[in-house]
C-alpha cells in the first residue's frame, strides 16, 4: 500500500493500516515535517477526545469566542465555568506524533519523496507510481493500491472538472506566529478571536489564536470561487493580490505591532461545496483535503481529514482481502460521516465570505452577529461553527443565511 502525503489524513491512514499488519509506505514531499506548518490547527474539544490526540500536541486550550467587527464591534462569549471548548494544536507536533505512531506499527515513511503520476496497466490488478526523491532521482513503484493524501494539491487525482456544477472554492490563508510578553499575550489567551468585516478582510476573515504562553497565531484568509476566477471576472484580478499588507494592517489594528515574528506560513484550502467529485480512479483513492474534506466556513479540516482515514481504513482492509467492490461505499460513508449539514455549511461559507465586500454586506453580517450575541452562548457558537447546527440560529433565518431570500 502506497500513501502519498503525510499530513493528518495520510499519517492517520498509515497508522490504522499498519496497526492491522498492512505493509505501508508513505511518501511525503517535505524533507522535514517541521517545514511548512501551514495550519492554524484549532479544533473543538470533542475532536481531540474522539481522535485520541495527546496533550503533548496541544499548544493551548481555549474556552471562549471573541468576534471583532464589522467596524468597531467587539463581542465576547465565555463558556460556563471557563470550561475548555477546544484547543489549538502545534501542527508540527501533530504531524510528527501521527507519523511516529504509524512508524511504531511498522509503516515506512520516506521524507523528501514526491509522487508524480500513476499508471494503471490493464488487467494486472496493480498500480505503478512515479516518485521523485530528494536528489532528483526517479523511481517507479508498484503496489496494489495508492492513496492520494496530498491535500488540496490533489497531486495524483487532479482537480475535479473546472466546468462542473460544483466548482472548487479556494481560501488563501497567511499566518504569522508571534512572540510577545505575557501581559500582552494574556488578553488573547483564552478564546479564539475572529476579525470580521470587509475593513478587516474583504471576502474573508482574520484571526488571533492562542498558542503556548507568550505566543499567538495571527492570520488572514480570503476566499475565491474558482469558477469565477477562471474567466475575466473582477475576481480573477484579485487572485494574485498578496495577503502580506493585510497581515501588517491586522497586526497594527489589533495592537500586536512590535511582537517578534517567529514564523510565517500559509496555504490554500480548496474544497467543492457538494463534494460530488470522484473519490476513486481504479486503484487510486483520494483522502482528506484531496476529496474536499476541508470545511470552508471556518477554514477547518484536520479532524475531517483524520475522520476520512477512519472511514477508508476498514474498506481498504476489505479491498486488500480481495473485495475491491467494497470501496464503492466509500464516498457515501464519508458523506454520512461529514453529516447532512456539510453542504449547507459550504453554501453559507460561499455566501458569507465571498459576498463580504462593502457596507451593505457588512450591515448584513452585523445583523447576524447581533442576533447571535443576544440569544446564544459560547457553547451554541461552537455548535454553530464546528457542528454546523444552523437550526439553533432559528430555522426561519436559514433561507436568509443561505441566500434563498434577502
Ligand atoms: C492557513 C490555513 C489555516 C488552517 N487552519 C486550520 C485550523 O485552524 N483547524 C483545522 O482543523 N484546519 C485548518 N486548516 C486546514 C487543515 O490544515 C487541512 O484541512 C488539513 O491539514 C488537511 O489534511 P490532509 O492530510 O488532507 O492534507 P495536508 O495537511 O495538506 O497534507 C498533505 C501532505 O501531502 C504532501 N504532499 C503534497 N503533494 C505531494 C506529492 N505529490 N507527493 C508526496 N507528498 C505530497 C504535503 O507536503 C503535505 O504534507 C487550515 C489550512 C490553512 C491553509
Amino acid at each position: 500500500m502506497l500513501i502519498a502525503g503525510c499530513g493528518p489524513a495520510g499519517a492517520e491512514l498509515a497508522r490504522l493500516l499498519a496497526r492491522r499488519g498492512v505493509h505501508v509506505l508513505v511518501v511525503e514531499a517535505l524533507p522535514d515535517l517541521a517545514r511548512a506548518a501551514f495550519s492554524s490547527a484549532a479544533l473543538p474539544l470533542a475532536a481531540l477526545e474522539r481522535l485520541e490526540i495527546p496533550a503533548a500536541v496541544v499548544a493551548h486550550r481555549w474556552s471562549g469566542w471573541r468576534l471583532l467587527g464589522p467596524g468597531e464591534a467587539d463581542r465576547h462569549w465565555q463558556a460556563s465555568d471557563d470550561r475548555p471548548l477546544g484547543a489549538v494544536l502545534d501542527f508540527t507536533a501533530l504531524r510528527r506524533w501521527l507519523a511516529g505512531q504509524a512508524q511504531g506499527f511498522g509503516a515506512q515513511i520516506a521524507l523528501g519523496w514526491r509522487a508524480l503520476a500513476v499508471q494503471q496497466p490493464a488487467a494486472t490488478g496493480l498500480i505503478r507510481t512515479r516518485l521523485r526523491g530528494p536528489g532528483g532521482e526517479e523511481h517507479w513503484l508498484t503496489s496494489r493500491w495508492v492513496v492520494d493524501a496530498t491535500g488540496q494539491q490533489r497531486g495524483l487525482l487532479g482537480d475535479p472538472p473546472a466546468d462542473g456544477a460544483d466548482p472548487l472554492v479556494s481560501g488563501l490563508g497567511a499566518e504569522w506566529l508571534l512572540e510577545l510578553p505575557l501581559e500582552r499575550w494574556q488578553p488573547w489567551s483564552d478564546q479564539l478571536t475572529f476579525l470580521l468585516g470587509s475593513d478587516w478582510m474583504p471576502q474573508g476573515y482574520g484571526w488571533v489564536f492562542p498558542m503556548q504562553p507568550g505566543q499567538l497565531k495571527l492570520g488572514v484568509c480570503r476566499l475565491q470561487d474558482d469558477a469565477a476566477g477562471t474567466g475575466a471576472s473582477p475576481q480573477a484580478g484579485r487572485r494574485q493580490a498578496p495577503l502580506g499588507p493585510w497581515l501588517e494592517a491586522t497586526l497594527a489594528r489589533t495592537g500586536l505591532a512590535g511582537a517578534r515574528v517567529l514564523d510565517r506560513h500559509g496555504g490554500l484550502i480548496r474544497s467543492t461545496v457538494r463534494r460530488r467529485e470522484a473519490h476513486q480512479r481504479g486503484r487510486l483513492i483520494g483522502l482528506g483535503d484531496a476529496v474536499s474534506t476541508a470545511n470552508l466556513l471556518g477554514g477547518e479540516g484536520i479532524r475531517h481529514a483524520m475522520a476520512s482515514a477512519r472511514v477508508l481504513a476498514p474498506l481498504l482492509l476489505e479491498a486488500l482481502e480481495d473485495e475491491p467492490e467494497r470501496l464503492a461505499a466509500y464516498p457515501r460513508r464519508l458523506r454520512r460521516e461529514l453529516g447532512w449539514r456539510w453542504s449547507l455549511s459550504g453554501r453559507l461559507a460561499r455566501r458569507t465570505w465571498l459576498g463580504l465586500e462593502g457596507p451593505q454586506a457588512d450591515r448584513r453580517l452585523e445583523g447576524l452577529l447581533a442576533g447571535l450575541a443576544r440569544q446564544h452562548s459560547a457553547e451554541d457558537l461552537s455548535a454553530l461553527l464546528f457542528d454546523y447546527r444552523f437550526e439553533r440560529y432559528g430555522l426561519r433565518a436559514l433561507p436568509y443565511l443561505l441566500g434563498w431570500r434577502r
